[in-house]
């Protein structure tokens, strides 16, 4: 039995005061992961604080043309949001590949990018794992690796980042906007998760007594051509092996910006640059996604059980791709009006 403290905030600062106060504490909001973890003895929070009365949980127009959505949106409100659904039917798409009806109705925005990694060993505490547990070894490294990283992975750590919804945010080049003890500050979504190195515990760049308070989503909304492909090992109610969030900006037949994230593939969200730039000014078609999938997974590399998602996630980069430049996404957000 874990022995924890539990306090609700009345407030942010009341929130950050109390984190401040005791690394060991850990927030909780929806409590669908953090639950999970404290069950398999994963986590051992001294104290958790109850941050669901917080007023962060609306969904407002910014002054440039984007949204602000508050940290305790939950997964559910966002993905049917009207305006999330119409202007980023990208983020809804990939939310509701994600987990369950149930699930999303608990599950939190800011909860969402920081959920842990899925890999079998860190939830079995029998095993070695750095991140679980630093510097005792990683039994994923020779062990069942199936659902494991095959890019930016270290010899400490090839574990992978499980969120659905964080690849759109990272395709949408969301702003992650935080408050802790020495103010706000604004982290682009590139810049929020890590990649392991020799430091695989620590997921993201959130300080331990910082607080998300809202995500930023900027005006681009790639609300005509975009695609959230999703490859598991079931169809429903399972992590992505591969997902690929596409949105582009297509004109007069010609595409004039790209924007490719992978899941189920890194660390975190990932993205290379180099394989957006060389679809610019192209026409769609099979030969250049192609030429945009290898620049993408240069580099690639699996272990014993996973190699197999290098050849996935390049024909699952060109099809995404191309079901964003016909205009006909892999799924959609579909409203049930009664
Ligand atoms: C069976 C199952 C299947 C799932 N399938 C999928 C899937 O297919 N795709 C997918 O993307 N996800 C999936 N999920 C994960 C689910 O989306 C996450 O568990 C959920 O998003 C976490 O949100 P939460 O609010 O419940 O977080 P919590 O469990 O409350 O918290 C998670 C972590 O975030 C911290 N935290 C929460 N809010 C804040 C904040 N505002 N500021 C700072 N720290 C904060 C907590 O301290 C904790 O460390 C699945 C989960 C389960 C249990
Ligand atoms: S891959 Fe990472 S999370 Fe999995 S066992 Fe190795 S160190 Fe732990």
């Amino acid at each position: 039995m874990i022995d924890f403290d539990y306090v609700k905030a009345r407030d942010v600062s009341d929130a950050i005061s109390h984190i401040a106060r005791d690394s060991a504490a850990r927030f909780i909001a929806g409590g669908t992961n953090l639950i999970d973890l404290m069950k398999e003895n994963v986590a051992r929070p001294t104290r958790l604080i109850d941050i669901t009365g917080l007023p962060l949980t609306e969904i407002e127009e910014t002054k440039p043309g984007g949204l602000l959505i508050g940290a305790l949106v939950p997964n559910s409100d966002l993905a049917y949001g009207e305006r999330i659904m119409k202007r980023y039917p990208l983020l809804s798409s990939a939310i509701l590949a994600g987990a369950s009806a149930q699930l999303r109705n608990m599950a939190s925005t800011g909860g969402n990018l920081l959920q842990r990694t899925r890999c079998l060993y860190f939830y079995d505490t029998t095993t070695p794992c750095n991140k679980r547990k630093p510097g005792s070894g990683c039994g994923a490294l020779h062990g069942f690796n199936r659902m494991n990283a095959i890019l930016g992975w270290s010899e400490t750590c090839i574990a992978v980042h499980p969120s659905d919804m964080c690849v759109a945010l990272a395709a949408l080049e969301a702003t992650v906007h935080v408050t802790g003890p020495k103010g706000d500050r604004a982290i682009p979504f590139a810049d929020f998760h890590r990649l392991p190195g020799h430091t695989p515990d620590i997921d993201t760049n959130l300080a331990s007594d910082e607080i998300i308070a809202a995500i930023e989503l900027p005006p681009e909304e790639f609300s005509r051509n975009y695609s959230y492909l999703k490859i598991r090992d079931r169809l429903s109610y399972a992590f992505a092996l591969v997902s690929v969030a596409v949105g582009l900006k297509v004109e007069a037949g010609v595409i004039k910006q790209a924007r490719i994230a992978l899941g189920g593939v890194a660390h975190k969200p990932w993205r290379v640059l180099d394989g957006e730039k060389v679809l610019a000014g192209q026409q769609p078609s099979r030969k250049a996604f192609s030429e945009a999938a290898d620049i993408i997974l240069q580099g690639a590399a699996g272990f014993a059980h996973n190699s197999f998602k290098i050849e996935l996630a390049r024909r699952a980069i060109v099809r995404a791709l191309e079901q964003a430049a016909a205009g006909t996404p892999q799924s959609q957000s579909v409203k049930v009006i009664v």
